[in-house]
């Protein structure tokens, strides 16, 4: 799909997978113009293919969009792109319990543009790739650090939205720290350095005793589909969820850790490392409050539980 600057994006269409001509002076190669989503179809046991909410990846795309100056599709015309590009790829669609397909869309400025400024045109284009379960035997714990001077996002910046820019902004935090054996870097607040924001390309979650308290969304974190949806599940299981400043003292001092994105679902933290001091959580890093959420979130994604929130859009 393409538009040009003010105006609406026009239908698009199927085109088999391949390289895309971008000029050297694209918005994305040189200003960064660039905002993606992701999300998952799973195949039921009936056959049916699933979608999770795919209208919240299509207004956090338009809320990116605007704080970049760009166009986006209409919330319509993003869920019925990603319906149809599952539909021509539904070959690649694992079995039941073997994975998903992970959607990829991708929003540029395409047009060409040599003075900083926003691109003359844009691009909306979804790719998909088969994926398998990320835990392939069950919940394996994550091991993250703190990073305590490198920072992922500053307030008034956008680290609020899906852009390109924000995943360069970690690439050497996060290679420094899996040099080093951990599975990926927890960032703090840049102004007091002592809040938890979130991890790499998920979100965090504490828990102590009944309460779990994830850091509020106020521009420098991403709102998560997962993370919502989480909050959500847990209020509805009788859990108290406060959405508030997490500071790094109550997370080494919490029963259980966990991080949520729609490529990790619901992934338990074994343990955290602070400058130099590891704690370690839950059971064998596997928390019974983690377990439960992570279940009730996959089986209602992968069909196997009603859907009593509305959240599913089947596909056939
Ligand atoms: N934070 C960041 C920085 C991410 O890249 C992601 C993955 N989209 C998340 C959190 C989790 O968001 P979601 O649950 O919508 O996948």
């Amino acid at each position: 799909m393409k538009c040009s600057q003010g105006e609406n994006f026009s239908k698009g269409e199927l085109q088999r997978f391949g390289n895309i001509e971008l000029s050297p002076s694209a918005g994305i190669l040189n200003y960064g113009q660039g905002l993606f989503e992701g999300l998952k179809a799973y195949r039921k046991h009936d056959g049916n293919i699933l979608l999770f909410r795919p209208e919240e990846n299509a207004t956090r795309l338009k809320m990116g969009a605007e704080r970049m100056c760009m166009p986006s599709p209409s919330v319509e015309q993003f869920v019925e792109a990603v319906k149809a590009t599952v539909l021509a790829n539904e070959r690649w669609i694992p079995p039941p319990g073997k994975g998903s397909l992970y959607i990829r869309p991708l929003l540029m400025g395409s047009g060409a543009v040599l003075g900083l400024a926003p691109a003359p045109e844009y691009t909306f284009l979804i790719y998909v790739s088969p994926v398998g379960n990320y835990f392939k035997e069950g919940l394996a714990p994550i091991n993250l650090v703190v990073e305590t001077e490198m920072h992922r996002a500053t307030p008034g910046g956008t680290g609020g939205v899906k852009t390109i820019g924000n995943y360069a902004a970690v690439l050497k935090a996060q290679s420094a720290a899996k040099a080093k054996g951990y599975s990926d870097v927890l960032y703090l607040d840049c102004v007091q350095k002592k809040y938890l924001e979130e991890v790499s390309s998920c979100n965090v979650f504490i828990v102590k005793g009944n309460l779990i308290v994830t850091p509020a969304i106020k521009g420098t974190i991403l709102p998560g589909i997962t993370r919502k949806s989480i909050i959500d599940v847990a209020i509805s299981q009788g859990f108290e969820v406060e959405e508030r400043q997490v500071s790094v003292d109550e997370l080494l001092d919490a029963d259980e850790v966990f991080c949520t994105g729609t490529a990790v679902v619901v992934s338990p933290v074994g343990s955290i490392t602070h400058q130099g001091r590891r704690v370690t959580y839950g059971n064998d890093g596997v928390g019974l409050v983690s377990q439960q959420l992570y279940s009730a979130l996959t089986s209602l994604q992968m069909g196997l539980s009603e859907d009593k929130m509305g959240w599913i859009v089947e596909l056939k």
